[in-house]
């Protein structure tokens, strides 16, 4: 069996480093890939996205199970040594880009595919963003994280950690933690733990979104200033008047901080912002 280089030869023979803006942390710990596998359920009729395939150690095992797997990759060193190497494997598509820019539906030949990914934690938000916008063309994501990211995006409310992430995930998803990582696992270590979480895509949200802009704006605005009752938060994006009308229509005390308040909740505000600004 063909086995994937080891990432600190592949630098040291090309005279460089991995690059830390591209978050390029490679597994190096047979036994959390096999983890992420078995959390996949893979099996052989499986369509696979991977982000950030690196220097294809989860890519091996990916391919080896699915039956087809896409992975894009932005460095082009790393893509170029990928085709040589997986030249005979014939249902990975390797794919040079920037993965926040690439149309994900794209992909999508009618069966839903699973995303699993390690991601490059320096673009982890904006991507996980990219995915629930795509999540129609996704039945399963498993991805490794940064443990304060994945302890943001699983949080309830209450808590420092819950925020617009959590609630505008777990709105459309559902999520749960795996498990962690420690960075011995990696080459580079990182500085800090990493997660594992599985979300998968609701069929009907969790909450009623008529509109799923209007839903993100009133939540990140409720969120824009964590000291601030959310009678003052959202006035970044609506009258004082409006405000506070639509907090009372949903039956909340507009004093409270936007962390102290469930999915249902977020829910019932934005319908009534909704009909309160028509022209939203
Ligand atoms: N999958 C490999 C592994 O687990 O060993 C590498 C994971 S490493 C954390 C993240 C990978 O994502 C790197 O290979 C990096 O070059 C790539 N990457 C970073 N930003 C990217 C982007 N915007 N689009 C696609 N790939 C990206």
């Amino acid at each position: 069996m063909k086995k994937t280089v080891n990432p600190k030869e592949f630098f040291s023979n090309l005279n460089s480093y991995p690059n830390k803006q591209l978050g390029q942390n490679f597994i190096r710990d047979l036994r959390v890939i096999d983890r992420i596998i078995d959390v996949s359920e893979l099996s052989s009729e499986d369509e696979v996205l991977e982000i950030g395939p690196g220097l294809g150690a989860l890519t091996f095992a990916l391919a080896d199970k699915a039956k087809r797997v896409v992975a894009i990759e932005k460095d082009r060193k790393l893509a170029d040594y990928l085709s040589e190497f997986f030249h005979d494997q014939m249902n990975l598509e390797l794919i040079n880009q920037d993965a926040l820019k690439v149309d994900y539906s794209s992909f999508y030949n009618g069966n839903e595919l699973k995303v699993i990914a390690n991601l490059p934690y320096s673009v982890s938000s904006p991507l996980l963003f990219k995915l629930l916008e795509a999540r129609q063309y996704f039945s399963t994501m498993v991805l490794m994280l940064q443990l304060e990211v994945g302890e943001r995006i699983s949080a309830g409310p209450g808590g420092k950690t819950y925020g617009s992430i959590s609630v505008l995930l777990q709105t459309f998803m559902d999520i749960t933690s795996e498990f962690r990582v420690s960075p011995e696992s990696f080459w580079p270590k990182p500085k800090v733990d990493s997660i594992v979480l599985k979300l998968i895509p609701l069929k009907t949200p969790r909450t009623k979104v008529s509109d799923e802009k209007l839903y993100e704006k009133v939540v990140r605005a409720a969120f824009s200033s964590r000291r601030k009752m959310i009678g003052n938060s959202l006035q970044s994006i609506l009258s004082k008047e409006s405000a506070a009308e639509s907090l009372e229509l949903a039956g909340i005390d507009k004093k409270r901080r936007a962390e102290t308040l469930t999915i249902e909740e977020f829910g019932a505000l934005v319908d009534k912002v909704s009909i309160i600004e028509k022209d939203f």
